[in-house]
Formats: structure tokens, C-alpha cells, sequence
């Protein structure tokens, strides 16, 4: 299954590549938080594809009354795991807590109370199927990973935890913006998952 990843900053390049054909061959449209949703809605409404996504730090609080605080046409998976193509895909937004008052965002204590909310789900996938997860969205990075040492881009051990315990094979994150300085956080294994900073954007072909 072929995904197109984004996160964090548009890239104008990409309505040209859309509007080209370039990511035809795109079954699934993953956004890893912090964008805006018009851009997310586009590429949605070009490819004529499903799309998950997770909020960012930078994005509204999901709110049932408030059309803008979600992206039409797509399904916010935060703390949510579905079975799309038969893959096992599982969703966690925000980032670390860093303003009192900052939407999605989590105390390291939280975030764990979040993870284990996807527990259940987990084992019964396990149950189900033989395996928790295949696909772990999210906007942070795990901790010690890709991320950051400033309060605001520290990672989420909760997400640490969830890979131990989900193991899937792609975990996909943004929050971390590349420079040439940090230019090694962008993609790790860890165990079995291929741990991938999509920022700006990424395409890749999924496997079982
Ligand atoms: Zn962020």
C-alpha cells in the first residue's frame, strides 16, 4: 500500500505534484498533525483517497460542534485504531506539554493515561489477528527519538511504551522540523518499527 505522509509546514510543491498525477498510485493519505486542514481536505478531494490524521500542538482541540476543528473527509485517529486494506492502523495526537494552557498537549503522565486507553483494542487486535498494530500515527516522536532536547520538542515515553507493547512495523511522527543540523532524525528502527519523521512529506510503500 502506497502512503503519502505529511506534516507540519505545506509545501507548495506538493499541489503541483498532486495536480500532476505524481501520487496517483497513493492509497492512503496519513497527516501526522500541525497542518492546516484545507491542505489536508485537497489532497483528499485531488487523490480520492482515505485519509487518518492526528492533531498537532498547533492545531484546534477537536470539538463535534466546530467544523473547523477537524478535516472533512478524513478521520481523526487519535487514540483510535482501525482495520483499513487490512492494515492495523492506530492513531495518537498532540506533543509534549509545554504551555499551561497549549491544546493537545500532554504531560509525560498523560500521555500514558492516553496510551493505555488504546489497551484493550490492542489485545484484541492480538486476539484477532495475530499481531496489535501494523501502523502507528502520531505527532511526537517517542522519547530519545528524533526528538528534541528544548521543553517544547521532547518526545512522549508514552509512545515508547506503545511501541514496545504494539510493535508495529511503521511508526509515522512529525513535530520535528529537519535542518541541516539535525538532519540524522529521520528515520530509525527500533525493534521491529521503522520509526519515520515524515516532515515535510513522505511517500512509502507499506508491506505485511
Ligand atoms: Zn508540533
Amino acid at each position: 500500500m502506497k502512503i503519502l505522509a505529511v506534516s507540519d509546514q505545506v509545501q507548495e510543491r506538493i499541489y503541483t505534484l498532486a495536480s500532476s498525477g505524481h501520487f496517483k498510485e497513493v492509497e492512503l493519505v496519513i497527516g501526522c498533525g500541525d497542518m492546516p486542514y484545507a491542505y489536508l481536505e485537497y489532497l483528499v478531494t485531488m487523490l480520492n483517497v482515505q485519509m487518518f490524521y492526528v492533531p498537532g500542538n498547533h492545531d484546534p482541540q477537536y470539538d463535534l460542534r466546530n467544523a473547523d476543528s477537524c478535516a472533512e473527509g478524513g478521520i481523526n485517529l487519535d487514540l483510535k485504531i482501525v482495520r483499513h486494506n487490512k492494515f492495523l492502523i492506530g492513531g495518537f495526537g498532540g506533543s509534549v506539554r509545554y504551555r499551561p494552557d497549549g491544546t493537545n498537549q500532554y504531560t509525560q503522565s498523560d500521555a500514558y493515561s492516553r496510551a493505555i486507553l488504546m489497551l484493550p483494542r490492542l489485545l484484541l487486535n492480538h486476539l484477532q489477528y495475530g499481531r496489535a498494530l501494523d501502523i502507528l500515527i502520531s505527532h511526537s516522536p517517542p522519547f530519545g527519538i528524533h526528538d528534541d532536547s528544548d521543553p517544547a520538542h521532547n518526545g512522549l515515553k508514552a509512545l515508547n511504551w506503545l511501541l514496545r507493547i504494539a510493535r508495529p512495523r511503521y511508526h509515522f511522527h512529525g513535530h520535528i522540523h529537519l535542518y541541516k543540523r539535525n538532519l540524522e532524525n529521520i528515520e530509525t528502527n527500533f525493534g521491529l518499527t521503522k520509526i519515520i519523521n515524515v516532515y515535510p512529506y513522505k511517500t512509502l510503500e507499506v508491506s505485511h
